[in-house]
């Protein structure tokens, strides 16, 4: 057993830990203000390595392994959570374009790497999340194109993104008749519209229309029919990933809590000194070092080519719960502060909350964890 990161780990971790400290942290909350966020925030991003991670080095990217983009996203998550949100899509991307036929990739690895445009994955809709087996969006072919008719529904940078993939059905009802398509969000036909949503603001999240829209065949990535499959797969990493985002804000959290209560006095001593509010601190941290060694676990298991949908789930579930427990308990802990927009306390909370429901809800993360206990058969209604 190996509980600690390589050399190189380690020195990715500080490169990236002193980049967000300095050039993300500072401007979290002025894109929650309604201020837009400047595209050059992913070129330097892309600088430090963060845009191309899971993009192959023949384009420009690292390649790195999944618990590199676990680090990266939890330095990432304690400076500003909601710039996670690229990380998250520059991964999957990454990896769905490695399924893309050539001309595909070389149109769009070169500005992923560069943070030159911005992507979204589009599944959800309206009527089909949790479900997503049933989505209706529909892909007709006709002839060189397929022309897309649907909605898309509370699509992380649905405002400003410049790309799609797509998951739309080509065939018969249910998973086996989903594709994915690469859609250009220039092409006609496509609208969008902002959510007004307490928390991710800057990530423009919304609704993606879609009437006639002419997508050229050559954009399909991978096999028709295997578009939930792909869809599944980005999910099942993603998921530890997302828990360390979590993890990430809420770390600093409790780390700023930390030197607020050893300040802050009250009935004569500091607040650290009231085991009320230690041993807050104590389990707090005790859950959310347990959570991250699910995460990092779930991801190595990634890195060996070895089962972990189960250990994603789980990672996925208790780490939006405990983070959300302990930002919560931070703003209590700040008195009055904390309940303050001068802070990034609540901020965080609102934040973080919204991934305990993105890219799979607790409910489901637990269905998943009990299938793969039981066994299908005994999937729980
Ligand atoms: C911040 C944020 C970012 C997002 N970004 C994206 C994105 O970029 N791309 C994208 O495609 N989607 C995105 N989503 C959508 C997200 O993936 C879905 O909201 C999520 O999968 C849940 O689907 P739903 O909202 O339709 O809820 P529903 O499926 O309607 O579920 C509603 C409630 O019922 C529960 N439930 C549903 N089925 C079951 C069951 N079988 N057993 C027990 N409980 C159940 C759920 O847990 C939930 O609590 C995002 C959502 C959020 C909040």
């Amino acid at each position: 057993m190996e509980f600690s990161f390589s050399p190189e780990e380690e020195a990715f971790q500080s490169i990236v830990r002193r980049f967000a400290q300095e050039e993300l942290a500072p401007h979290y909350v002025r894109w929650d203000r309604g201020e837009p966020f400047p595209k050059e925030k992913l070129k330097a991003m892309a600088q430090v390595g963060l845009t191309g991670m899971r993009a192959p080095i023949e384009w420009g990217g690292q390649d790195a392994s999944y618990v590199q983009c676990g680090i990266a996203a939890e330095e990432v998550g304690r400076a500003d959570f909601n710039c996670t949100l690229f990380l998250q899509i520059w991964n999957i991307w990454g990896e769905l374009l490695r399924l893309a036929p050539s001309s595909l990739q070389k149109e769009w690895y070169p500005p992923l790497v560069s943070g030159e445009k911005i992507f979204a994955f589009a599944l959800t809709e309206p009527d089909a999340g949790s479900d997503a087996a049933h989505i209706r969006t529909r892909a007709r072919r006709e002839g060189d194109y397929y022309v897309l008719d649907g909605e898309k529904a509370s699509i992380t940078f649905a405002g400003q993104a410049d790309v799609a993939v797509v998951f739309a059905r080509t065939g018969e009802e249910g998973a086996r008749g989903i594709s994915c398509l690469l859609v250009p969000l220039h092409l006609p036909g496509v609208s969008r519209s902002v959510y007004r949503s307490p928390g991710e603001r800057l990530t423009q999240r919304g609704s993606l229309f879609f009437s006639g829209v002419k997508v050229p065949a050559t954009y399909l990535i991978g096999r028709e029919g295997q578009g939930f499959y792909l869809a599944m797969g980005a999910f099942d990493f993603n998921r530890a990933i997302i828990g360390l985002c979590c993890l990430g804000a809420a770390l600093q959290s409790l780390e700023e809590t930390v030197g607020y209560l050893k300040g802050r006095r009250a009935f004569g001593r500091p607040l650290a000194t009231f085991q009320g509010v230690a041993f807050q601190i104590a389990e707090h941290l005790t859950r959310l070092e347990a959570a991250r060694l699910l995460c990092y676990r779930a991801l190595w298991l990634k890195d060996q080519g070895l089962p972990h949908v189960r250990e994603a789930a789980m990672a996925k579930w208790f780490s939006g719960m405990v983070a959300v427990d302990a930002i919560r308990a931070c703003i209590i802990l700040h008195g009055h502060y904390g309940y303050s927009q001068d802070l990034p306390l609540e901020q965080r909370l609102r934040d973080v909350l919204g991934l305990e429901i993105g890219d799979g809800t607790p409910e489901i993360m637990k269905l998943i964890i009990a299938r793969e206990t039981f066994g299908r058969e005994y999937l729980p209604r």
